[in-house]
């Protein structure tokens, strides 16, 4: 089937797929603490329905595979879905992004089933800090989680921080300080305004070159660069003189990287979103379960990409926020 190139000539080769909106965490700029209505399981795709999407996807052009959620290691037959991905043809790169509390349990069998890499978030490395922004006492379990990722031979294993200021820009220092001993990833991601909650304000954003600029008045950053353009992704790369690791910035709000992309997300209940902060979704999952042929499937994803923006006006527009929460859509 031919490529999925947009109106821009951006090729699509990365899907991201969030497969529940269930997590267990309620991070305060993510999720409401409360009252969190969860979409009733016949809405949300079944496993065999997200493959043949996939398929149907890696037949045009998608090659790269994200998993999100909500939390997706909460998903039971999480194992099962992976490897499923992993066996399908013209797949090269299948990773997840995780909250990491999980990951005692998982990281093993994700090694297993021929997960390379995983993204863990973590936002603070005060248990105290960790309990109030995702509401929840396991800041060890992530702790836990990101040494059984190094130890089952996860690598790299990307930490992602979301820089807040007013709560997490003092310690922007320590994770940095991290990549020194560990071949961690740590990348410090832009503040993002997302979905209906009161967290969010322009204000709180921490940009990049602000977070280069704390860095580097106390470490020197040499850039790293990979020979290989795709798998740079949308984070600009560094390392500290002599560290183990890497830090990553990436900075979809200061320095956007919309000229470049080549994303497409399907989120748990079954809808096409072609950019993360546009509210414009293709419903797929009713062509899907009124008996759609692969041909049609391929169509409505190509009338998707044919939709997706240049690029998001956040810069001009800071306090425009798309309605689904990221819980909800997967990063
Ligand atoms: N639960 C998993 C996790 O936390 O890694 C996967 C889903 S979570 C929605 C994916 C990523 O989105 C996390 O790294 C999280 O920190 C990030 N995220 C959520 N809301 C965000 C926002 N408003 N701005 C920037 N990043 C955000
Ligand atoms: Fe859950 Fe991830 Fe959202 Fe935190 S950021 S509430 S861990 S989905």
């Amino acid at each position: 089937m031919p490529e999925l190139i947009d109106r821009f000539s951006r090729k699509i080769d990365y899907m991201r797929i969030s497969i529940t909106d269930r997590c267990n965490l309620r991070c305060r700029y993510c999720m409401p603490e409360n009252g969190v209505r969860h979409l009733p399981h016949r809405e949300i795709l079944s496993y065999e329905e997200i493959l043949r999407l996939v398929r149907v996807a890696t037949g045009c052009s998608v090659t790269k595979i994200r998993v999100t959620g909500g939390e997706p290691l909460t998903r039971r037959g999480i194992i099962y879905f992976m490897r499923q991905i992993k066996l399908l043809p013209y797949i090269d790169d299948v990773t997840i992004t995780t909250n990491g509390i999980l990951l005692p349990d998982y990281a093993g069998d994700l090694v297993n089933v021929g997960v390379k890499r995983v993204n863990i978030s973590l936002d603070t490395l005060k248990p105290e800090k960790f309990r109030y922004i995702t509401r929840m006492d396991l800041f060890e379990r992530v702790l836990e989680g990101i040494r059984s990722a190094d130890e089952a031979g996860l690598s790299p294993v990307k930490i992602n921080c979301v820089a807040i200021k007013g709560f997490n820009d003092e310690e922007i220092l320590d994770f940095a300080r991290l990549t020194l001993d560990h071949p961690y990833h740590v990348r410090f991601i832009e503040f993002m305004p997302l979905g209906e909650n009161d967290y969010w304000r322009p204000d709180k954003a921490l940009h990049a070159p602000e977070i280069m600029d704390i860095i580097g008045r106390v470490y020197p950053l040499e850039p790293v660069i990979n020979s290989k353009a795709d798998q740079n992704g949308p984070a600009r790369r560094f390392r500290i003189k002599g560290g183990a690791g890497e830090i990553g910035l990436i900075s979809p709000i200061s320095r956007h990287f919309c000229d470049t992309c080549n994303r497409i997300r399907l989120t748990p209940d079954g809808r096409l979103r072609n950019c993360l902060f546009s509210d414009q979704e293709t419903n797929i999952k009713e062509a899907l379960r009124s008996g759609a042929k692969d041909e049609e499937l391929a169509r409505i994803i190509r009338e998707s990409i044919q939709t997706k923006p240049s690029g998001h006006k956040l810069q001009e527009d800071a306090s425009h926020k798309c309605k689904r929460s990221m819980w909800k859509i997967g990063g």
